[in-house]
Order: structure tokens, then sequence, then C-alpha cells
């Protein structure tokens, strides 16, 4: 089945709307991703991955986080939660270290543990919403939502909390966000599919080879008693030979988003240092979204649909640009050229 990406990104092709009007609105999604370097642990960084996923804590001077003294409201979801008991030492009270020997409490004994609130107001710990969102995923979905109950209800909260909310709540350590990355992506892959309109009978049509424009409908082509074939790009009957990727015959067949890309203005990125100008599209180089950045913070964006994160600037993937560069800093081939041909999604 398929379904649209989320219900706060804009989604291009929507199934169960009108196919047509998303193919003409040709939307472009806004993104970011956050970056502060507290919120994403460096890839490198093995060695202490084990000891990070026990002593997993907010860090009290985190003015961006709404510290709680309340209960959790999710652990008791999360099956393994309640039992979850880990050493006690504390990374920013030096004084109350008791060593690796020291005593083990539960989550929800320690006074001293904090609990921060989600964006739907409900609270969690580290450990809770890392367990919750890895039994998500465990389950085949990457979107995340929240398990807690309404106040005072039976009825779920169900709010969807975005993975850069989940990443920064749970302290996900550098394995979990390549866990989490790595799964999101696949999950995304597999339920991705594109519909359009048939001109000729205007059902759904999928088309199975995404390098081909001609497409054949089997509903008119049984009506007419006669092969019926459309253009997936400029939505007419086919003209001229096929198979063809670029355009069919009609005229003014063009691909509007290859025209965005390379008819967009150039846009800078006011917190990266001396940043040439760079195209304000792009498409993303795993799935062929068409993204804009929202010119806040780093350069990286996380795409809405593959849910892959890339640089704005030089169109690796964030983790290959961070190999010779930095969040803030321009990347070491310099700002890549306008797109000539939109990436399409390889799906395995
Ligand atoms: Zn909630
Ligand atoms: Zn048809
Ligand atoms: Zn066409
Ligand atoms: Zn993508
Ligand atoms: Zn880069």
């Amino acid at each position: 089945m398929c379904k649209p990406w989320s219900s706060s990104a804009p989604a291009v092709w929507l199934c169960s709307g009108n196919p047509l009007e998303a193919q003409q609105n040709h939307s472009i999604t806004f993104a970011h991703t956050l970056c502060a370097a507290s919120e994403r642990a460096e890839r490198s960084d093995s060695m202490t991955t084990q000891r990070q996923e026990q002593d997993k804590r907010y860090d009290p001077a985190d003015s961006t986080l709404k510290f709680v003294t309340r209960q959790d409201d999710i652990s008791k979801f999360t099956h393994c939660a309640a039992e979850m008991n880990y050493s006690s030492i504390n990374l920013f009270s030096p004084q109350r270290q008791l060593g690796s020997q020291g005593a083990r409490r539960t989550l929800d004994d320690d006074p001293d543990t904090l609990r921060a609130e989600m964006s739907c107001g409900h609270a969690v710990t580290p450990q809770s919403l890392t367990a919750w969102c890895r039994s998500l995923l465990d389950q085949g979905q990457y979107v995340f939502r929240c398990p807690a109950l309404k106040d005072g209800t039976v009825q779920k909260c169900e709010a969807q909390w975005s993975y850069q909310e989940v990443r920064k709540l749970a302290v996900l350590t550098a394995a979990e966000q390549q866990h989490f990355e790595e799964t999101m992506a696949a999950l995304a892959a597999a339920e991705y599919c594109e519909f359009k309109s048939c001109p000729g009978c205007h059902t759904c049509v999928e088309r199975e080879d995404i390098s081909n424009l001609n497409v054949h409908c089997t509903v008119c082509s049984a009506v007419t008693a006669q092969a019926f074939e459309f253009c997936w790009q400029c939505l007419r009957v086919w003209k001229g030979p096929g198979p063809r990727s670029d355009r069919c015959g009609n005229d003014g067949c063009t691909n509007k988003d290859l025209e965005l890309l390379k008819g967009c203005p150039t846009t800078s990125l006011p917190q990266v240092q001396n940043l040439d100008p760079c195209p304000s599209i792009r498409a993303c180089p795993t799935c062929g979204l068409l993204l804009e950045h929202d010119r806040t913070g780093c350069k990286n964006i996380l795409c809405s649909r593959c849910q892959v994160e890339f640089c704005f600037v030089c169109l690796r993937l964030t983790p290959a640009c961070l190999q010779t560069s930095s969040y803030f800093l321009p990347c070491s081939d310099g700002v890549a050229p306008r797109q000539e041909a939109i990436p399409s999604w390889k799906r395995s």
C-alpha cells in the first residue's frame, strides 16, 4: 500500500489525494536538520558507544530542553524500560559518582534523573524514548508517535515527533543514529510508490519502470481494445517512439523539476562561513525529491521522503561531507553545480 510520507511534510505525490493536482504543484519541501554538535555524536566514536547507551542523560544546562520532575509518561509502554536498570553514575554531578560498582537503581526511583518534555507535552527520559522508538522501528514503523495517554483519559496522544526531535531527546548515540537512519531509509524506500492519474480513464496508475516515461494503462487498453499509452511527464497521450526517459514527442513536454533546478535563484546559508552562492533548490541525491534549505543552521538537510541526510552545498551524504569538512565550513569540493538530472530512487 502506498501512503503519504507524513502528515507534517508536504507530500509531492499523494496517492490517496489528487495525483494530477499534486503533479502540477511540483511541491518543494523546506527542510532542515538540527545540527548542533551535541545532537549528533561523531560516528567514529564507537569505543564509548556501550557506555553511552547506559549513561545517556540530558545536560541540565541545555536551555533548549524543558525539564520536568514528574514521572516519565511513556516508560510503561516500553516493556523493557520498566526493568531498565542502569548504573547511577551521574555524568554531570561529579560528587555523586559512585564508580562502576556503584548502587543500581531503576530510572524512576532516581530523583536526579532528568525528564524532558516532548513537543506534545509528555515527559520522557533518553532511555524510555530510545526504547519506544526502537520498538516502533522493529515493527516496521518509521513515523514516531507518542504512546502516552492524554491527561485523565484512555485516549492515546499519538502526536507525531520528528526524527530530529527523537534524536535529540533520546540522546541517540552514534551507533543508534546509524541504526535509526538506515532502518528509516529502508522502510521508506520499501513503501515508496508513485501514482499518477491516467489522462484517459483518470484511474491511478503506478509506474513500474521509473526510468521510462511511456506508461501503459491497462484499463484504457481493455476498454478501447487497443494499447493505450500516456506520458508520465506531460500526462498526454504518448506521442513518438518509446521508451524514453527525458520527454515524449508532444510539444512542450519538459521536466518541470529539472527546469526548477536549472532556473532557481541562488541562496546563502548565513551561518556557514565563506560560502559561495548555492542554488536554492536541490534534488535529494538519494530519492530525487526537490528540497529547499530553510537557511537556518548548518549545511545539511534531512529529506522528508527518504529520510536520508545530505549536504545541501556539495550534495554528498552528510557523513561523507563531514569526513573532509564540518557543519559550518565550506565543503572540500566547494559548491556542487546545478543538477542536470533528477536522481531516481533505487528501491531494493
Ligand atoms: Zn504525547
Ligand atoms: Zn487509463
Ligand atoms: Zn510528454
Ligand atoms: Zn530523499
Ligand atoms: Zn558538503
